[in-house]
């Protein structure tokens, strides 16, 4: 299979890959992307990894600060000045998204790599002002800069290719309300929006940020094992009707975290 991809800043690129085999991506890992670990991922044979970005996010949130006040000067000055600054910005998060994306791929050879669909990620970084804003709330506003989520997807599902693992994209609705153990999904298992996910019927707590990076892994194992009995690989959620939503999330519903139950992989 011959592959044609645009990255950012590159003309197009075009390299020679092995046909994806269900037999040949044996293993699975979900990647949770977001505000406070930039990359989060979870696999049933390699455990878990947090990729946090916190000096970068700093220098990120500095330029977006700088940005805003060389704005307002609107001189000839200012503007050279803004000019430079969004090619450092611009570079500074490309750098990182190489180097995370990187080592994900690195880690995880063969594999299925599961990405949310980030169609609706603005949904979910709304950002609420005023008095309505909660403490935690007000705390994440102080991240001045925005991370470029899409560019670290793509430079994952690219990178993957090369190391005879595939990215699929699986619906990303309610992945950090659902519990990995017994299904139950609620807005109130994540109390105050904080670090800890406490499950509010069955009690399971577990790292915020590593329930959305399981809740990944499990929609994508479902892929796979739709790919090994069907013959076809869906690289995207079915958006087309209300009846394949529903009943993928459906299934979505029964799945479980446990490594019992785990199909053999
Ligand atoms: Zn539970």
């Amino acid at each position: 299979m011959v592959l044609t991809s645009a990255l950012p800043n590159l003309v197009s690129l075009e390299i020679e890959v092995a046909d994806p085999l269900a037999e040949t991506q044996r293993r699975v890992v979900g990647v949770d992307v977001g505000q406070r670990y930039l990359a989060v991922t979870a696999s049933i044979q390699d455990g878990a990894s947090f990729y946090s970005g916190k000096q970068v996010r700093a220098k990120a949130d500095h330029y977006a600060r700088l940005t805003k006040r060389l704005q307002h000067k609107g001189t000839r000055s200012a503007t050279r000045r803004l000019m430079a600054i969004a090619g450092r910005e611009r570079r500074l998060k490309q750098d990182c998204n190489h180097l995370i994306s990187r080592r994900i791929v690195e880690k995880h050879p063969q594999s299925i790599i599961g990405l949310e669909d980030l169609t609706h990620i603005r949904e979910r970084t709304k950002r609420k002002h005023g008095k309505c804003a909660s403490k935690k709330q007000r705390k994440a506003n102080r991240h001045a800069s925005k991370w470029a989520f899409a560019e670290l997807h793509g430079y994952i599902a690219y990178k993957a290719l090369r190391s005879s693992s595939m990215a699929v994209k699986v619906d990303a609705h309610c992945t950090s309300q659902a519990c990995p153990r017994c299904g139950y999904t609620s807005p109130t298992n994540r109390p105050n929006k904080g670090l800890l996910f406490v499950c509010q019927s069955c009690h399971y707590s577990l790292h915020a940020d590593l329930v959305g990076a399981r809740n990944i892994t499990l929609r994508t194992l479902l892929a796979r094992q739709d790919w090994a009995s069907t013959g076809s690989l869906s690289v995207t959620p079915d958006v087309s009707s209300d009846e394949a939503k529903a009943a993928r999330r459906l299934r979505y519903a029964e799945l479980r975290w446990s490594l019992d139950a785990s199909p053999q992989l």
